[in-house]
């Protein structure tokens, strides 16, 4: 495995490879990145896996901040997965300029979820996305359904500029008490994990009667009462028609953020 911490080198080095499967990852590795490298490699493909704590996809300095970093063991995981090249760029490899300036215009999804919720935040996904793909010239791109707004943005995007590269769905890899694993979880002791845990099943379990609630009262106070402090939101939306639905339908999918232990949580079912 080779560790490339320059765009320059990352570029050169993957000239003229044909077959390369390209997983983005803010580090902090766990079984849902690893899922993914599995895929890449199942498909036989050039991995590449990028580890880097974009700041411009964090509306809030402080979470930035505590974002979890554990780069040895990462690497370590990456090395016992067969990963081909693990790209560790410093910020000045992503951002050279003194001054950012996002161009970026997010029209889609500006409204919902995370949109709302997090301004600029899918921004900054983009521009990572734009400079990554950049340097990494990928054929395949392989992304989460765990961050599946974040998978309907960055597809949208590439279709919007007619790119090439064939985005791989990857489903969510869940811990045993139901949770979506995520770096975040490494802030939970294990009574919130426990919580989250607890808060996920009750609402997969009342998955439609969610979707066709005309207000989420009654949801929201429980989750209320298994533990969390303030929830940003928990809204059904078709992934189809990309609009918030009262329909349960296999295009419909309930997209839930909370705040648990002064950990921001999302997860989708
Ligand atoms: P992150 O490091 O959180 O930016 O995630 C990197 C990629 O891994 C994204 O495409 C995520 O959607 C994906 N990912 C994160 N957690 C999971 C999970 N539990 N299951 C599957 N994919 C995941």
């Amino acid at each position: 495995m080779k560790i490339i911490k320059t765009a320059n080198k990352i570029a050169s080095e993957l000239l003229n490879k044909k077959k390369i499967g390209f997983i983005p990852t803010m580090g902090c590795l766990h079984e849902g990145h690893v899922s993914l490298i599995r895929k890449s490699k199942k498909k036989k493909l050039l991995t590449v896996v990028s580890i880097f704590v974009n700041p411009l996809q964090f509306n809030n300095k402080k979470d930035f901040i505590k974002y979890p970093k554990t780069i040895s063991t990462d690497l370590k995981i990456c090395i016992k997965n067969r990963v081909d090249y693990v790209y560790l760029p410093q910020k000045k490899e992503i951002y050279p300029e003194k001054k950012i300036i996002i161009k970026n215009k997010i029209h889609f999804f500006k409204k919902y979820m995370e949109g709302k919720f997090r301004p600029g935040h899918f921004e900054g996904v983009i521009e990572v996305m734009k400079r990554l793909l950049k340097h990494v010239k990928t054929s395949y791109l392989f992304l989460g359904k765990k961050d599946y707004q974040q998978l309907i943005i960055i597809k949208k995007y590439l279709e919007s500029i007619n790119s090439k590269i064939i985005v791989v769905p990857c489903d969510t890899i869940r811990d045993t008490n139901g949770t979506a694993l995520s770096s975040r979880n490494k802030l939970l002791d294990q009574k919130s994990l426990n919580i989250a845990g607890r808060i996920i099943n009750f609402l997969k379990n009342n998955k439609n009667k969610i979707i066709e609630s005309k207000n989420n009262l009654l949801y929201l106070k429980k989750i209320k009462e298994f533990g969390a402090k303030k929830i940003d939101y928990l809204t059904a939306f078709n992934l189809k028609q990309l609009k918030k639905t009262n329909k349960p339908s296999v295009n419909a999918r309930v997209f839930l953020a909370y705040h648990l232990s002064g950990v921001r949580l999302i997860d989708n079912f």
